[in-house]
């Protein structure tokens, strides 16, 4: 916590694997992150000085969206003529996390908090007569013989997407969780590198964004985000250091051996420009994989009053989403604010887990339209659901007739979300009206169903039934 900005990039940058610093159990601190706006305003109202802070001592950047960024979706450019200039806040997650920790010890004392490293939860104290949470059991990970008990007046459950939340609410309450993980053959392999010139001024100002992969027929991405601004001796550098992810669905994974091996996989698969872009960066890094990415859903909501009082889920414990979409930290903040607002409320303490699991439920179900409407047209799709009663189906879309497993069947309503975002992307690469309004829904500035709105509505309709009927007026002409 005490290492300079310059301490914590070497350590970053010398990782040998994913796991050898960290928390454990995060092993995706180290892959590439983009913040999302609401997730940067959210922190930055909560800290005031940290914007400034990062700025000013460890190099991060706005990135404005009007001349710095790229964003290819599948093979559909969005329009560049945004109405209004959006910025990307870009920093390193690793570095943003050490430095939040530490503005957090700062701004409160020891009687206030107390960070405790090298402990485990290892289940919850509950009084099963009156339906309560009051505390944890907790071990230390250094001498697992110590075993230690907690009390608390509210317990918030935020121990990410391995969260043993529904094995503890089985065994305390026997309660069965309703859930829905979506497994998609996610992988990514990110890096970190100093940009220097391409001799291609438009390719050297993207400074945020990539191809973003779209099933089933763009199935590998890549995407780069700045996470410091460095002062360089070296007129071709571009004074960025930046983070790079090379990424798949679909199980189409990119190699992590060599540099040179993943640069030929980017030449053979993704447009030039990454390949070009990649060419004059210099690997700062190791190649780090990360193959474990998923959806997972907890149906927290459907408990009703039947979940215990005084324990919540948050994060990535209620609710995980494929990564390449880089809304689970902004979730998990969105979150937080919203339970902030609820306890200003001042109701009763009783009420609050099931007033935040029907409110902290909506935020995840928009997170979860936007990342699930595209992982369904994933040609290899594996989806499990657990119903209330705890019975456990699996599905796989395959073409092998012997599969153990019936075909998934997707949601009506998920079917009309994938017509209707593919020519939502078709129009926004014709108006910087609706790319712009695309990308607050990206930022989770707005709602996913501020795209609904009538003048889009119409728009997407018009186009879709133009295309159908080979008409060549365009709305966006
Ligand atoms: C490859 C990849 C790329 C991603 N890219 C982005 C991105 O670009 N943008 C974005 O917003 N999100 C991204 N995400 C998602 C993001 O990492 C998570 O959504 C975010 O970390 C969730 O935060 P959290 O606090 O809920 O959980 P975590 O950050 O996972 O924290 C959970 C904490 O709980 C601790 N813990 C777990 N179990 C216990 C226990 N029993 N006792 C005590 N402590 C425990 C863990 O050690 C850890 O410290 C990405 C994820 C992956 C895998």
């Amino acid at each position: 916590m005490k290492s300079t900005a310059n301490e914590l990039l070497d350590y970053r940058c010398n990782l040998k694997c994913s796991s050898s610093l960290g928390r454990a159990g995060v092993t995706q601190s180290y892959q590439i992150h983009v913040l999302q706006g609401e997730g940067a305003n959210i922190l930055f109202e909560l800290f005031p000085n940290l914007k400034a802070k990062l700025i000013n001592e460890y190099g991060a950047c706005l990135c404005s969206l009007k001349n710095k960024f790229r964003f290819v979706i599948g093979d559909v450019l969005l329009n560049k003529n945004l109405t209004e200039d959006l910025h990307w806040f870009c920093i390193d997650r690793f570095t943003l996390e050490t430095i939040l920790r530490r503005e957090l010890c700062l701004q409160y004392d020891n009687e206030q908090i107390q960070w405790m490293s090298n402990t485990k939860v290892t289940q919850l104290i509950v009084n099963q007569s009156t339906n309560a949470v009051l505390g944890v059991k907790y071990r230390s990970k250094l001498n697992s013989d110590t075993k230690m008990q907690l009390y608390s007046d509210f317990i918030i459950d935020c121990t990410g997407r391995y969260s043993s939340s529904i094995k503890w609410l089985k065994e305390n309450f026997d309660l069965i969780l309703p859930t829905e993980e979506l497994h998609t053959g996610t992988g990514y392999v990110s890096f970190v590198g100093e940009r220097f010139k391409t001799g291609n001024v438009s390719l050297d100002s993207i400074h945020v964004g990539g191809n973003a992969a779209h099933a089933p027929n763009h199935n590998k991405g890549f995407l780069t985000t700045p996470i410091r601004q460095i002062k360089s001796s070296d007129p071709n550098s571009l004074g960025l250091l930046s983070n790079f992810a090379v990424y798949c669905v679909n199980s189409e994974y990119p190699p992590n051996d060599s540099y040179e091996n993943l640069l030929e996989w980017i030449k053979e698969y993704l447009p030039i420009d990454y390949y070009l872009i990649l060419k004059s960066t210099k690997l700062l890094s190791p190649l780090l994989p990360y193959r474990r990415a998923f959806d997972s859903r907890k149906y927290v909501e459907l408990l009703g009053r039947k979940w215990p009082l005084n324990y919540i889920l948050l994060g990535d414990a209620m609710c995980v989403f494929n990564p390449k979409n880089g809304q689970g930290m902004t979730h998990a903040c969105r979150q937080a604010k919203q339970l902030n607002e609820i306890f200003k409320q001042k109701y009763h303490l009783k009420d609050i887990s099931f007033i935040y699991n029907r409110q902290a439920s909506s935020i995840s179900e928009e997170c979860w339209l936007g990342s699930t409407t595209n992982d369904w047209a994933v040609p290899t799709l594996k989806v499990t659901k657990t119903d209330q009663y705890g019975k456990t189906t699996t599905y796989q879309r395959s073409e092998d007739s012997t599969s153990n497993y019936s075909q998934p069947k997707i949601p009506l309503f998920m079917q009309f979300l994938q017509w209707y975002t593919h020519w939502l992307i078709k129009c926004a690469a014709q108006s910087g009206e609706l790319s712009t309004a695309f990308l607050y829904v990206v930022f989770q500035e707005k709602t996913p169903y501020s795209l609904l709105q009538p003048k889009f509505f119409l728009k997407i309709l018009y186009s879709s039934f133009r295309n159908s009927f080979n008409l060549t007026k365009s709305l966006f002409d």
